[in-house]
């Protein structure tokens, strides 16, 4: 069989000849330690950004498979195999199947995006049963990311063939098939077409039709630096139960939010809008408050001292800064459900603030801390406000 008889020049590549293909029985060629080259193979090494297969020889789990000077070889630990030996061999079809269907889908999206936005370019693509990930330069977002997937699941629901072939260097130059052609040596190319949907030099393996994919959910857009960003998608019914997932996700958001699905994002942008000019506005009213707070004089020295309602401790701390560098004592005390304080004291008043933490504060339940001039913390119970500033109050005199 003329299979076999070209095997002394490089392993077979069985998966190349038929992707469907996930059993099938090999010989021996050659060991080196738990290593094993066969004469023909359905294991994918990787490469290209496809994981490597998973499966079993002979009963016994493949740990790794890797290329080296066009041979294939099975990690297979502990195993006793002889050179010359038949053995058995099966390939994780679940695990190679999905990874087929990422990788003809991964063609997909990029060509569809690519279509939408010329200045993308590929950096990198991982393609594993766990992870499908596309990292992109160039200006993305989700208006081009949304179209592209629907250019992909429409060519899905259209089951587009997809081709193999082999193609001259000179003639895949000229088409326009996609094709990083400085990492490809050699003087043919490897093409792998997708209906009239796309056309992109690879070497990994593929469905035959691209309704096998199923459907496809771009899940997340994250920055990677530098201008670059993954896009990690789903295929299959992972991507149909994702997509349901997020649909109702959305349906119960807006019943929250109090309006229509399709409004959501605007709500949501409008809200927080909302916030951030409400909290713009606490702080300035909140800085006004605690700059309304009238000195009282002790020993000569200003004490500015009051019970303020619920204002933050970054604004408390802030104005209480103020105080001290303008040469006084501040005693700011914040309610909310629980006492929030803020002690400072110039240095020229020669009070030491973490006594008061001792002498006011810990009597109360209270806790707190810092430095000789500066010392904030807490007390739980509110109703105790009154009586912890008069005795700060008392100890200042
Ligand atoms: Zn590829």
């Amino acid at each position: 069989m003329s299979l076999w008889a070209i095997t002394h020049v490089m392993t077979v590549r069985l998966y190349q000849r038929d992707p469907y293909l996930f059993e099938f029985e090999s010989r021996v060629e050659e060991k080196d330690g738990d290593w094993i080259r066969l004469d023909g193979t359905a294991f994918y090494p990787g490469g290209g950004g496809q994981a490597r297969d998973k499966g079993r020889i002979h009963g016994l789990d493949v740990s790794d498979v890797e290329e080296r000077d066009g041979h294939i070889w099975h990690l297979v630990p502990g195993n006793k195999f002889v050179v010359g030996g038949m053995l058995w061999c099966s390939v994780d079809w679940e695990s190679r199947y999905d990874v087929m269907r990422g990788h003809t889908a991964e063609h997909m999206l990029f060509g569809a995006l690519q279509r939408i936005e010329p200045l993308l370019t590929l950096m990198k693509i991982d393609i594993a049963k766990e992870l499908k990930r596309l990292t992109l330069t160039g200006p993305l977002t989700w208006d081009i990311v949304e179209e592209a997937e629907r250019n992909v699941n429409s060519a899905i629901s259209d089951n587009l063939e997809v081709q193999r072939f082999e193609m001259d260097r000179e003639e895949a130059e000229e088409s326009g098939v996609r094709a990083k052609l400085e990492r490809i040596h050699g003087d043919t190319v490897d093409v792998v077409e997708i209906g009239d949907f796309d056309s992109a030099a690879c070497g990994g393996i593929h469905v035959m039709e691209t309704g096998e994919i199923g459907a496809l959910l771009v899940e997340r857009m994250t920055s990677a630096g530098n201008g670059s960003y993954h896009l990690d998608f789903l295929i299959g019914d992972e991507a149909v139960s994702k997509a349901l997932q997020l649909s109702h996700m959305t349906i119960r958001t807006a019943d929250h939010l109090g309006c229509a699905v399709d409004n959501v994002l605007r709500t949501v942008s409008n809200k927080k809008k909302d916030l951030e000019e409400a909290s713009k506005a606490l702080r300035s009213l909140s800085r006004h408050v605690l700059s309304d707070i009238d000195p009282v004089e002790s020993n000569g020295i200003k004490v500015h001292a009051a019970i303020v309602p619920g204002i933050a401790r970054k604004e408390l701390i802030e104005r209480a800064d103020e105080i001290r560098n303008e040469g006084g004592i501040a005693v700011l005390i914040s309610i909310t459900d629980r006492a929030d304080f803020v002690i400072t004291a110039s240095e020229t008043t020669g009070l030491d603030c973490r006594v008061i933490v001792e002498s006011c504060i810990k009597p109360v339940g209270g806790s707190g801390g810092g430095r000789r001039d500066f010392v904030q913390g807490g007390f739980p119970d509110v109703s105790r406000a009154d009586s912890v500033l008069a005795c700060i109050l008392d100890a200042l005199r």
